[in-house]
């Protein structure tokens, strides 16, 4: 439309986004009277604004930059590629770059983990180990395994399949009935576990629970990330990984570990199931593989898994047009190329625990309740008052004293607080985070993995003072 081209011309970029783009899970009422942040350009853990303001991305682009912004020659691979082969179908055909990819990625994966079907995303990922989790049992003589054991507050994904493993009320809520299947245990929230849940060791307990009581024969599959993300980054209590592993082989249950935020280093490991010494029989994944320099995801499955389907007349009756798209493929090897020439992993591993220490010396602000995390992927839970008599929170560190916990926000001050200061507020002042109330008040950090000791003084420099002026808005400590 010659209109549209003339206002993208006179730089009525604004204008155009109110009027036309529809953003995703974002109430496009606020921009009313606000502009739509409009990201025009990024280098390394940087990206700029169309007015030219520069932002640390401490969020690397929602967990997928992991090599950082504005590489160049990964960039060129994707044209490179496009120039050859733009396109084929994995649908009943193959291409080198998808094969090179899936014979690649079975060498970094765990165990057995050795067939690679490629989806768009994380959760087409979700919903093909859904679906390939219903058909394994069909095929090997089970058919009435067909329910999903997913953690309560964890995102599995958007799509119906996916959202009954989700385990967020107010995301299932506008779209129910969802598809039957997905029931839910508590997550592995260790400064305020779970009603009944009265020690750590509890929590793998409840998923054979779970189990029994829906019953054996119904289950297909337990779902899981390494870290939880939703809720503010909750990692597993020792041995908790273990534990799962033998009650999934004992139950015939498939063990599925969500990894599309937890792999390609964001743990310091190619996968999140090798931090924690499991192998799970299916693992999801996307956003990092190719560093989101081009769309993509996949599923990987074990031996075990994918045999039934290599027989006689089988087959996984599922796809997508775009899956193993020659150019996400050609950029993931090259993504691949980046972190293994460049060490990212062990940047991430070298690196971890500065990151860290600069969170947890921000503990003094009164408004720090809990710090946790893993790798490059922590969050800060935000606390009405710790110290109130009676109030003691066990945090992550502490002895467990469950039912005792910091006080909380309620959801008005939550919403006071996050959207009404500290989103905003952040980023104005040049950070990208998450602010995020899925589960209690969090603020979440996941930079590029090329960050080191100097970006985390950066990120430092706009948590502290913001942190600080949110704890005097809020009369927290006062
Ligand atoms: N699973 C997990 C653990 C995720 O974090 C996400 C997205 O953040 C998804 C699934 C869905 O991925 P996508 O947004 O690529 O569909």
């Amino acid at each position: 439309m010659a209109t549209t081209e003339q206002a993208v011309s006179q730089g009525s970029l604004q204008e155009l986004a109110k009027r036309h783009l529809w953003m995703h899970f974002t109430r496009l009422g606020a921009y009313a009277d606000h502009d739509v942040p409009i990201i025009v350009r990024g280098e390394g853990c940087h990206v700029w604004d169309e007015k030219g303001n520069r932002y640390f991305d401490g969020l690397s682009a929602l967990f997928c930059v992991n090599i950082g912004h504005g590489r160049a020659d990964v960039a060129q691979a994707g044209a490179d590629q496009a120039k050859e082969l733009e396109f084929f179908t994995n649908w009943s055909y193959a291409h080198p770059r998808a094969i090179e990819l899936a014979a690649r990625i079975a060498g970094l994966a765990p165990g057995d983990l050795n067939r690679v079907f490629f989806t768009s995303g994380g959760s087409e990922a979700v919903e093909s180990a859904i679906k390939l989790s219903r058909q394994y049992h069909k095929l090997t003589g089970k058919p009435n395994k067909t329910k999903i054991v997913a953690r309560e507050i964890a995102y599995h994904g958007t799509s119906l399949g996916a959202l009954a493993a989700t385990g967020i009320t107010p995301l299932r809520e506008p779209f129910e009935p969802l598809t039957p299947g997905g029931v839910h245990v508590p997550n592995t929230n260790l400064f305020r576990l779970a009603p009944g849940m009265l020690s750590e060791s509890d929590l793998a307990e409840a998923v054979a629970h779970k189990i029994e009581f829906e019953g054996p024969d119904t289950v297909a599959a337990v779902i899981m990330e390494p870290v939880q993300n939703a809720g503010g980054c909750f990692t597993p209590p020792e041995g908790y990984w273990q534990r799962v592993r033998e009650i999934c082989t004992e139950y015939d249950v498939l063990l599925i570990s969500d990894e599309v935020i937890c792999s390609w280093g964001r743990l310091g490991h190619w996968f999140g199931a090798e931090r924690y010494d499991y192998v799970p029989d299916l693992i999801t994944t996307a956003k990092g593989i190719t560093s989101a320099y081009a769309p993509m995801g996949a599923l990987i499955a074990s031996d075990r898994v994918a045999e039934p389907f290599l027989e006689g007349h089988s087959s996984f009756i599922h796809g997508f047009t775009f899956a193993g798209h020659p150019i996400s493929c050609a950029v993931s090897m090259a993504n691949i190329d980046v972190m293994e020439n460049e060490g990212i992993l062990e940047n991430v591993k070298a690196h971890e625990g500065e990151f860290r220490a600069m969170l947890e010396s921000l503990r003094d602000i009164p408004i720090v309740g809990d710090v946790r995390g893993a790798g490059y992927f922590h969050a800060i839970e935000l606390v009405k008052d710790r110290g109130r008599p009676g109030a003691s929170g066990r945090g992550s560190s502490g002895a467990p004293t469950a039912g005792e916990t910091y006080a909380q926000f309620s959801d008005e001050e939550s919403e006071t607080l996050l959207r009404g200061f500290l989103s905003g507020e952040l980023f104005k002042r040049g950070l990208i985070c998450r602010a995020d109330d899925r589960g209690d008040p969090v603020i979440q950090l996941s930079p590029p993995l090329i960050a080191g000791p100097e970006e985390f003084a950066e990120i430092e420099s706009v948590l502290r003072p913001v942190l600080e002026e949110a704890t005097e808005r809020m009369g927290v400590g006062a």
